[in-house]
């Protein structure tokens, strides 16, 4: 794993020395190295313009949504997709340009439906018939709105880290089926609404993706049911949007792919393809891809079990409320002591939090060195899906997030306190 180092040989996170960031901010605390995020987007944004093809990057926040990080993407001219009306709101504290918001998600709630309206959310992208029904009876109360939408569909490709399936119909609560007709019959009644416009459909096939061929093969399905779509409804595509799950390293086993080869596979597909309309926008959607491995979670190391015969359980101050990934996903991560991250290790240990449940492992099998009390290490790629996972599982406050960049580092959630863990809680004398 890449990690970068000062003078002193001590971990540095956006220029600034890591073991100060614990001493100024506490631990655990979410570190960001900010000029990565900035990189990632734009590594992102530069393939599409060396092709002259019209995009959106469209950070998908879920991944990790806080105001600065709707700030940043905005300064990086990106889309965000919202998944929520939390984040939506998020977004608008934020001031992030609603114009570019796309809005995802399998049940949004007709208040959800009326917020997204109410802000002038610049896309909908609509997953189910429900919604459709809610929308269309929403925009029926103000009779002169449009709202452009797009069509999520499952087009029969899941891709699952290193292997993808074409599976026909796929089993997923997500988007229209295709091959029933279901997505064809939802762009009919998208057409023949005058309040929608269909910009065009969506595939998200999955995760942590290695291979360009899922991507590929989505590219030339989705092509060919806007090419139905074009013979048999009169309907002309301005937008082709391809979703997320770009992989990223989390540890040394992992070797994605950098971002443009995703890229210029898709684009090479669409300009190979014989289309009866002009090539439409692509718009991507990468989460993990743009936050991952910016993200770095520092812990201060306190309790140590031996065990004969088996390895050290060594304890620090966070866990699985801080990142759920390894609990919830078997996710695998690695760590380095902030101290001498380039120290060889000296033996294996297990890498636990301070939370009440056995399968509080953060990193199985961890080789850091010099894992004494009072130690601080860092937990690698920790960018994505930690924070915005994070709960207050044992009643443990949730940590404090800090941007680091040019050697600066900025405070962008302030760490829970108790007080704040009571503030919905009422008396019930
Ligand atoms: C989760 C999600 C993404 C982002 O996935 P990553 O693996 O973080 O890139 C993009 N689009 C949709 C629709 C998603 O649900």
């Amino acid at each position: 794993m890449k990690f970068e180092t000062n003078d002193e040989g001590h971990l540095t996170i956006g220029g600034c020395d890591a073991l100060t960031l614990a001493a100024q901010f506490g631990t655990p605390a979410y570190v960001y190295d900010v000029a990565q995020i900035r990189g990632q987007m734009r590594a992102f944004a530069q393939v599409f313009e060396q092709h002259h093809v019209q995009y959106a990057v469209s950070y998908a926040s879920k991944a990790f949504a806080t105001v600065a990080m709707y700030q940043v993407a905005a300064q990086e001219h990106a889309h965000v997709d919202v998944v929520s009306g939390g984040e939506l709101y998020t977004a608008q504290a934020a001031q992030f340009p609603m114009a570019n918001v796309s809005f995802h998600g399998n049940n949004k709630s007709e208040a959800e439906l009326k917020q997204a309206l109410a802000a002038g959310v610049g896309t909908i992208i609509i997953d189910n018939f429900h919604e459709l029904t809610l929308l269309a009876a929403l925009l029926k109360q103000t009779p002169q709105r449009v709202q452009d939408v797009m069509l999520r569909v499952t087009p029969g490709i899941s891709a699952h880290t290193h292997a993808y399936d074409q599976t026909g119909q796929t089993d997923s609560k997500f988007g229209f089926d295709v091959d029933s007709g279901q997505a064809k019959a939802a762009a009919t009644q998208v057409l023949a609404n005058p309040q929608l416009h269909l910009l065009g459909i969506h595939a998200h096939i999955g995760s942590q993706i290695f291979e360009v061929a899922g991507f590929v093969a989505a590219t030339k399905r989705l092509l060919a049911i806007l090419t139905d779509w074009h013979e048999t409804l009169a309907f002309t595509p301005s937008v082709l949007n391809l979703g997320g799950g770009f992989g990223i390293q989390y540890t040394d086993q992992d070797d994605p792919l950098p971002a443009e080869r995703f890229i210029t596979a898709i684009l090479e597909t669409i300009s190979a393809a014989d289309l009866p309309f002009a090539v439409p926008a692509v718009w991507i959607e990468p989460g993990r891809a743009i936050v991952g491995a910016a993200g770095y979670q520092l812990y201060t190391v306190g309790s140590r079990k031996d065990v004969p015969g088996l390895a050290p359980f060594v304890a620090v101050d966070g866990g699985m409320g801080d990142n759920i990934r390894p609990a919830l996903y078997q996710a695998k991560y690695e760590a380095v002591a902030a101290k001498d991250p380039a120290a060889p290790a000296t033996e294996t240990v297990r890498l636990v939090g301070k939370y009440c449940e056995s399968g509080d492992i953060l990193i199985d099998q961890a080789p850091p060195p010099h894992l004494t009390a009072g130690a601080v290490i860092a937990v690698l790629a920790t960018g994505a899906y930690g924070y915005s996972m994070a709960s207050n599982y044992n009643r443990n406050p949730r940590p404090a997030v800090v941007f680091a960049e040019n050697g600066q580092a900025k405070l962008v959630v302030r760490r829970e306190s108790f007080s704040d863990l009571i503030q919905n809680d009422l008396s019930y004398l």
